[in-house]
This record gives C-alpha cells, sequence and structure tokens, in this order.
C-alpha cells in the first residue's frame, strides 16, 4: 500500500486532517471534549512539579491555563496557518474566548509600552482599544494607511521606538491588501514584530508567516468556525516569541483562554474550511462581477476584480482566489444602503462575517460606528457602503436577491 506521509498532504486535506489525532484511550474518532475547570494530581510531587514547570510534573492543572481540546485546536490552527514552511514545527497557537482577546492579549504582550503602527481602517474594536485604552498601557498608536509600503517606512522614521506593526491582511471594509512581505522586511529591519489579523484571509487565501509576518491573529468567530456558533480567537507565532514576550503569562493573568465546547466546535468547523472558502470565492467572484455590472452601483470593492487598487498585489500574496468578502457603494448613498437591507430575502441582516450562510450589513452605523470620523473618511468608510459576507449558497441565488432588492 502507498503510504502518504502527512508532511505531503495538500493546504485542502490539511484542513480535513488538522485537528485529528488517533492517539485517543478509547480510540474516540473525533476529539473529545475536556469539559473540566481543574485536573486531579497523582499525588503532591506531581502538583508540586507542575506548578514549578518542571519535568515528570502533572500535564494539566487548571484549565485557565491550558486544555487538551483548547491545544487540539491550539496545534490545528499552528498547522495551517504554518502549513508548508519548512520550520512549521517551531510555530503553536494560543486559542482565546474572542478575537478581542487574542488580539488585545497580542498586542499587550508584544507592544511592551513601546509605540505601534497600525493600519487606518482595523476592525471596530481594535481601533477603539488601541486609541483609548492602550495609552494607559504606555502604549502608543499612529495609524497609517498600510497598504502604501512607503507610508509605513516613513512612520518607522519619525517613531524609531516602534516595537510593533499591525495590519489586518486583507481589510475591513474596503477589502485593502498590504504588502505583507514588504513591511515584514521593514519591521525587521528596525527591530519591530509584524501582527497580522488574518481573519477576512483564512490561511487558505493568505499565510502572513509564510509571507515574514511574526504573528498572526485570528477571530475563529468568523470564517474558521464557520458557522456562526460561538465568540473564539487565535493567535499563532514562532513558540520561542511567545516564551519571550510571555504571552502565555499574559493570557493567564487576563484570563482569556477559549472553553472547551468552543475549541471543539471550532476543531469541526475547521474540517471544511477549504471546502467553505473555495464555494466562498467563487460565489463572491460572481456576485462582485455581477455588482460592478449594476447600474445603481457606483464602486465595488473585491480584491479579485481588475479595479481594486490592488488587485496584482492581492494576485501575488493570494492562494486559491481572493476571499468571500465583498464591499459596495451605492449611487443612492445613505437612503440606498437601507432600502437594499430592508429588502434582502435570501441575505440576512447581521453584523459578522465568514457564516455558510450570506450576511449582510451597514458599516457606517454598525461595526464602524466607534470609529473616529476622520479615519473613517480616509478609509473610505461612506454612508453608503455596505458589506457582504457571501455565504455559500448558489451564487446565482445571490444575485438574484441582491438584484431584486436594488430596486
Ligand atoms: C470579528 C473580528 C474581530 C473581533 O473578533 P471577536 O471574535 O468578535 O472578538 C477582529 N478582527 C476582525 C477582522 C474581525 O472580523
Amino acid at each position: 500500500m502507498l503510504k502518504i506521509s502527512k508532511k505531503n498532504l495538500s493546504f485542502e486535506s490539511a484542513t480535513v486532517s488538522a485537528g485529528i489525532d488517533h492517539n485517543d484511550q478509547y480510540g474516540s474518532h473525533t476529539p473529545p471534549i475536556y469539559q473540566t475547570s481543574t485536573y486531579v494530581f497523582d499525588n503532591v510531587e506531581a502538583g508540586a512539579k507542575a506548578f514549578a514547570h518542571e519535568e515528570g510534573g502533572a500535564s494539566h492543572v487548571y484549565s485557565r491555563l491550558g486544555n487538551p481540546t483548547v491545544e487540539r485546536l491550539e496545534n490545528a490552527v499552528a498547522k495551517l496557518e504554518s502549513f508548508g514552511m519548512k520550520d512549521s514545527d517551531i510555530y503553536t497557537g494560543m486559542a482565546f474566548g474572542s478575537g478581542m482577546a487574542a488580539i488585545t492579549t497580542g498586542i499587550i504582550s508584544l507592544a511592551r509600552n513601546g509605540h505601534v503602527i497600525a493600519q487606518d481602517a482595523l476592525y471596530g474594536c481594535t481601533s477603539q482599544f488601541l486609541k483609548e485604552e492602550a495609552p494607559s498601557m504606555g502604549i502608543s498608536t499612529s495609524f497609517v494607511d498600510t497598504s502604501d509600503t512607503f507610508l509605513v517606512e516613513m512612520e518607522l522614521k519619525q517613531h524609531p521606538d516602534t516595537t510593533l506593526i499591525y495590519l489586518e491582511s486583507i481589510a475591513n471594509p474596503t477589502m485593502s491588501i498590504s504588502d505583507i512581505r514588504a513591511i515584514a522586511k521593514l519591521a525587521r529591519d528596525h527591530n519591530a514584530l509584524l501582527m497580522v489579523d488574518n481573519t477576512f484571509a483564512t490561511p487558505y487565501h493568505i499565510q502572513p508567516l509564510d509571507l515574514g509576518a511574526d504573528v498572526v491573529a485570528h477571530s475563529s468567530t468568523k470564517y474558521l468556525s464557520g458557522h456562526g456558533t460561538l465568540i473564539g480567537g487565535a493567535l499563532v507565532a514562532k513558540k520561542a516569541l511567545f516564551d519571550e514576550m510571555n504571552t502565555w503569562i499574559f493570557r493567564k493573568n487576563l484570563g482569556g483562554i477559549a472553553g472547551p465546547m468552543d475549541a471543539w466546535l471550532t476543531l469541526n468547523g475547521i474540517k471544511t474550511l477549504s471546502l467553505r472558502m473555495k464555494q466562498h470565492q467563487e460565489g463572491a467572484m460572481k456576485v462582485a462581477r455581477f455588482l460592478e455590472n449594476n447600474p445603481l452601483v457606483e464602486q465595488v470593492y473585491y480584491p479579485g476584480l481588475e479595479s481594486h487598487p490592488q488587485h496584482d498585489l492581492a494576485s501575488s500574496i493570494m492562494n486559491r482566489g481572493y476571499g468571500g468578502m465583498i464591499s459596495f457603494e451605492l449611487k443612492g448613498g445613505y437612503e440606498a444602503g437601507v432600502h437594499l437591507m430592508n429588502h434582502v430575502k435570501l441575505c440576512t441582516l447581521a453584523v459578522s462575517l465568514g457564516c455558510v450562510d450570506s450576511l449582510i450589513q451597514h458599516p457606517a452605523s454598525m461595526t464602524h460606528s466607534i470609529v473616529d470620523e476622520e479615519i473613517k473618511q480616509k478609509a473610505g468608510i461612506t454612508e453608503g457602503l455596505v458589506r457582504l459576507s457571501v455565504g455559500i449558497e448558489d451564487p446565482e441565488d445571490i444575485i438574484s436577491d441582491l438584484q431584486h432588492a436594488l430596486q
């Protein structure tokens, strides 16, 4: 029989097997859910060694520090984010109770009283955290359009104390793309770290670590889990970096670890990540073309369209297509946006994204209402902008729904 080494699997096969480990004591096929707060020590010595992080101690102590189901998820996310890299074994994952827990724990531990250069159009809560909470922890931030690498370089000159550059691989809501490879090099040259929120792209489309980023963050609430059943987050980096920056200790003391049930649901979702992303991106490409040719639509933002300002860059750093997220600007502005959202029948009016069903929302009044007016204007978040998370329905049905609701 031909033996297939797991190392030679395609990415698609790796998503199916990433969370599988057939070493369960009862031979359970799917991962057991270790729904426990604490762990029993064989004796005092085993407990004492565990606390002292010594060899031979108990492997688990308390589920805020670590849990076997959560660790399965951490391994799976790390495997996919470092897929195909020659040093993939040195990467590790950390799972969190939300994307924001992952992002804030990551930023606090990595920025270390230093300066952060962040992308201007960030996820609303990340933007608010950097602007309003981080300064009280000694972390200052300047916001620049990271899709222009030159601006990042200029900002690094202005702020030699920069410890962290932070961006999103596909930025919400205008779908701008940054040159992760070039920015990672700039970060290295300036002794700073690069952290990339890879929620929109997922490792199916972009692997920031392979392009030189130091840390990847996820809201696994979205595509990784894929079915809208939980709130969760993750970080992936070299284990040595998390050790050096005490990220583990920050997670322990800030208390943001994922729960076992949510970790299990996310593991279950990851099995179909490739299959879902394939359908999301095929559908999104068709919907984007339909919108681009619709006379009521002013502009469509989708990295797969030739009209997208970073289409060539997207083609060079993205694999297997351009993702499932589209934004578009209606000619009729705010009123037209409200009309569309109140008349869709297949698409659901809801924030969040990356679900199997199509979700539609209005950034100006919803997800980005807490973002500064000036930042919103600079980032192109206008009153008539609509954001669509294209689901895995038949694209023709999504198009008919939009066509009907646009009129
Ligand atoms: C949703 C989201 C977050 C926040 O994640 P939660 O799981 O809601 O805490 C962060 N970044 C991006 C890009 C997101 O879409």
